[in-house]
């Protein structure tokens, strides 16, 4: 079977596509970076390359969107039917500027169990191919305009599938296509150390975020399974390692939780921790997910933390609430991961 062009860099294309002229690779890749979805629309192919390439690849995409779902804030939320019959959703975040923000899935499901999370709930199924990564972008350009950032902030861990992560952005990246700038792409991670330093060794140097959650070991091992084995010193040191290389500036997600983690101590413990280290800290307040025996954080407790923090100087950020009516709010992705018998 040839291989899904939309993962491809346009050497390979050219490659898988047969071209004995490289720049043909190129113009594909160009084609498909503007949405094209048919080499019927590709008019600058010669007509009979055309014809053998649309026998080739009949589907230019390998996915389809099959749910479409608005809220009434504007956030758009897709599912996606891989060709494995799996799903993942992917979602668009559109802010008071109009400024639009692609919310990308990296897994079907997610290995970390975290337990505030609906998409820790479900599983792992598999991790997602450069290519069913990169049309999630190529479907909210299509349909609603290019998003000028792009989150890693979806379904699944980044970091546990890097090779595949790495592919896209470097295809997202690439001048000849849609060209997003690294400073527009955000990994979001719960924090795996190796993979960390990873990313400061070999890159992509996009923007690093890790969401923290709280900086007392026991609360965090409550609430996120991967803290157990890889504790909050282990995460600083990596972190600081990442600092040292890149020089960037780190944001610290804080999901807050009513009672949990949203307490005045849980805040100074987030300032002590993070003295080493140049950070933002965005804090979220948890969006509900049925079933799950925790509750939002009062209005109160969240202008608090907002308070301390920036009173220690820590630039604070707020996520707002975009999404919930479709529950495609941070936290909510859970389509099922597998088609329907
Ligand atoms: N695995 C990556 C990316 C996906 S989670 C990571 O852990 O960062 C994206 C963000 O959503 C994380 O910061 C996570 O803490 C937050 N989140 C998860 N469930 C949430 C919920 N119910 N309400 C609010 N934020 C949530």
């Amino acid at each position: 079977m040839p291989r899904r062009l939309a993962g491809l860099l346009p050497h390979e294309i050219a490659e898988d596509c047969g071209f004995d002229r490289p720049f043909r690779g190129i113009q594909v890749f160009k084609w498909l970076s503007g949405g094209a979805l048919s080499f019927q629309d590709m008019t600058n192919l010669p007509g009979p390359e055309r014809e053998r390439l649309t026998l080739l690849h009949p589907s230019l995409l390998g996915t389809a969107v099959d749910g479409r779902f608005r809220d009434e804030d504007g956030t758009v939320k897709l599912r996606l039917r891989l060709p494995d019959g799996a799903a993942v959703e992917t979602v668009l975040l559109t802010d008071i500027e109009g400024r639009k923000t692609a919310c990308i899935s990296t897994q079907v499901g997610c290995p970390m169990a975290c337990a505030f999370c609906k998409t820790g709930t479900l599983g792992f199924l598999r991790n997602l191919e450069a290519f069913e990564i990169v049309e999630q972008y190529l479907h909210l350009t299509r349909m609603f305009g290019r998003p000028s950032n792009l989150v890693f902030m979806g379904m699944g861990e980044p970091l546990l599938n890097l090779p595949e992560v790495r592919r896209s952005v470097e295809i997202l990246s690439h001048p000849e296509g849609m060209g997003l700038s690294l400073r527009k792409i955000t990994i979001s991670t719960c924090g795996l150390p190796e993979g960390i330093r990873d990313l400061a060794d070999s890159g992509p140097h996009v923007r690093l975020a890790v969401s923290l959650t709280s900086a007392v070991d026991e609360v965090r091992s409550g609430l996120m399974p991967v803290n157990r084995s890889q504790g909050l010193s282990e995460l600083r040191d990596a972190l600081a390692y990442y600092q040292a290389k890149t020089g960037d500036r780190i944001t610290l997600e804080a999901v807050l939780i009513g009672g949990v983690n949203d307490r005045r101590q849980d805040m100074e413990a987030i300032v002590e921790w993070s003295r080493p280290l140049k950070v933002q800290v965005n804090l979220i307040p948890w969006n509900p997910v049925p079933d799950l025996p925790y509750r939002e954080p009062s209005r109160r407790a969240v202008e608090e933390a907002v308070t301390l923090l920036e009173s220690a100087g820590i630039p604070v950020t707020r996520r707002m609430r975009r999404g919930r009516g479709v529950l495609g709010a941070c936290g909510q992705l859970g389509e099922t991961l597998r088609a329907p018998d």
